[in-house]
């Protein structure tokens, strides 16, 4: 017997749970139950929400379920007699209608529950090796918030409990890391009901952070000839009614706002800025490239239930910028987009990038140019990638960049597009050495993507433990008593000379809970001072992560440490 997929397995536990609760909760109508990315759900029709100890009933019962290794059986029958069947269910009754005339209706049994279903299912539920229940959320029928509110119960299951154990402790360490936790805990950012969700505030050490990941992306930008631009954060609508956006994009934006008669928009991408600033003066071929660079903020709109700390926002800063070149010159352009985008995710330690080539569902004449130009891009780099059909943006094909964190998840985070169609459109020119006018191409790239997304996405990498060279705060002086306070705040002042971001603690707390603190901050550093360094002038080196005895050192020489970390960007 051949083994039922990942997917089919965790469908297969989502009846297994209807069917419990089908046992323990007779009154729960059963609607739909998916399997998804990690698990499986079931949604639920009931009254009242499921409780922790439902769950665990749930669970046990299951258990039984799968232990009693009932066949999964399956019969086809007509419309009229699916909907008799579920006459009291109007969900399955829907769902019924729903099916598509000329598709087989079908009904699975295990034990004695039956479920309607399309398929996909192992062939026994003894193939469930391991199933575990997760949580209770509320949920929509058909995800519509005009539709009634269900249970939705989530789990998940594996072929082994050796696989389901790795998991949740993958979970622990994930929760761990989670930026939402970490970020006010550490004193980086917060978000604040009394203005909205999805719109963050970056307090002083987030921002020290993201300022150094800014800087670093600059001086990439810099050396590769890019020009700083800034762009507003509201126009007039009519500049999205001639990019396109408007038709193709308003989902994503926010509402208009009214002045004078006049309809403006928060601008939800910078592109069409950058393109009135090429189009305000003639450009020669010898011009070319010319590319724009701005860390440009902009607002989308995302439903409220969609909104995930900083990794789902709806106002957000990317690290943009649109190339305009000629189309021989659009390779080569795509080659040092990449390596720059390599520059930036080297440095901050990720590894296992994924590419993918996104093509146009509906491909006009220029893709096969734009698509061409990616894939010589990655091959002269000798970089593999996997082709996303109808992944691409509604003005051109596309490159994605996918990678992994410290714990293994896989993250997108650049993106880099071909774009023929917004230059058609505001009609760009430049002159040829024929002497005639010529549409340039653009590029659109953001690295990092959106910054709030990327620092999110380091926050949980380093699980909040930024190397030294990205620390708000790089090192604390923690004097043992009073008598080293003075002490400790020259050595902080000395540090700061030498510019580094170093903190004093001047608390009356003991040493013992001084140090706990400090290392629940995650500083990479904590320098202890006492009657002995106060005597020679020395400081205690504790770095994070070591239990390392060292003999005391010169705040000169610690400096001189510090700087050798920093400049090899640890
Ligand atoms: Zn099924
Ligand atoms: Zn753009």
């Amino acid at each position: 017997m051949s083994q039922p997929s990942l997917e089919a397995l965790r469908h297969t536990a989502a009846h297994v749970l209807a069917y419990a609760v089908q046992d323990l909760f007779p009154e729960a109508k059963p609607t739909i139950g998916p399997a998804i990315e990690n698990g499986f759900y079931y949604d639920f029709d009931r009254a009242t929400p499921f409780t922790p100890t439902d769950l665990a009933a749930l669970e046990a019962r299951m258990h039984a379920i799968v232990a009693a290794d009932y066949e999964m059986s399956g019969e086809q029958v007509t419309r009229e007699e699916a909907i008799a069947r579920y006459a009291s269910n109007a969900y399955k009754v829907e769902l019924a209608q729903g099916i598509p005339d000329g598709d087989p209706i079908t009904l699975y049994t295990i034990g004695e529950f039956t479920d309607l279903c399309r398929g996909g299912h192992a062939e026994r539920t003894g193939e469930i090796g391991a199933v575990k229940l997760m949580s209770v959320a509320g949920a929509y029928w058909r995800g519509d918030e005009t539709k009634p509110m269900l249970q939705r119960i989530y789990g998940t299951a594996f072929p082994t409990q050796r696989e389901l154990d790795d998991y949740l402790t993958f979970l622990e360490e994930a929760a761990k890391r989670d930026h939402r936790k970490l970020g006010p805990e550490l004193g980086l950012y917060r978000i604040e009901e009394d203005a909205g969700g999805g719109l963050v505030f970056w307090h002083p050490k987030g921002a020290i952070v993201r300022s150094i990941v800014e800087d670093f992306i600059r001086a990439g930008l810099k050396e590769r000839g890019y020009q700083p631009v800034v762009t507003p954060h509201v126009v007039h609508e009519k500049l999205y009614e001639i990019s396109g956006h408007l038709d193709n994009f308003a989902d994503g934006m926010f509402g208009p706002i009214e002045v004078e008669g006049q309809r403006f928009r928060l601008k939800p991408m910078n592109c069409p800025g950058h393109i009135l600033i090429y189009r305000s003066e003639g450009h020669s071929y010898r011009d070319l490239p010319l590319r724009f660079s701005e860390f440009g903020t902009v607002y989308r709109f995302e439903r409220s239930g969609t909104l995930h700390g900083l990794t789902r926002v709806r106002g957000f800063t990317q690290d943009d910028a649109h190339l305009f070149c000629t189309p021989e010159q659009l390779q080569g352009e795509f080659e040092q987009t990449l390596d720059e985008a390599l520059r930036l995710l080297k440095a901050f330690n990720f590894s296992g990038f994924e590419y993918f080539l996104s093509t146009r569902a509906v491909r006009g004449e220029t893709d096969p140019i734009a698509e061409d130009a990616i894939r010589k891009a990655l091959e002269s780099h000798g970089l593999p990638y996997e082709i996303d059909v109808g992944g691409g943006a509604f003005y051109g094909p596309k490159l994605d960049i996918n990678l992994h964190d410290a714990i293994g998840r896989k993250w997108q985070l650049g993106t880099v597009q071909v774009d023929f169609i917004l230059p058609e459109r505001f009609e760009l020119k430049y002159r040829g050495p024929d002497g005639a006018d010529h549409r340039p191409v653009m590029i659109h790239r953001a690295l990092a993507g959106s910054m709030e997304r990327f620092m999110g996405v380091i926050i949980e990498h380093f699980s909040g433990a930024f190397p030294a060279w990205l620390a708000p705060v790089q090192a604390v002086v923690v004097p043992i008593s009073e008598h080293q306070l003075d002490y400790a705040y020259a050595i902080r002042e000395q540090l700061r000379d030498a510019g580094f971001r170093v903190d004093a603690d001047s608390s009356n707390e003991k040493l013992g809970y001084k140090i706990r603190h400090w290392k629940t901050q995650k500083v990479p550093y904590i320098l202890v001072v006492g009657k002995n360094e106060l005597a020679d002038g020395t400081l205690s080196v504790n770095a994070r992560g070591s239990d390392e005895k060292r003999p005391p050192i010169t705040p000169a020489a610690f400096a001189a440490e510090l700087q050798a970390v920093v400049d090899e960007k640890r």
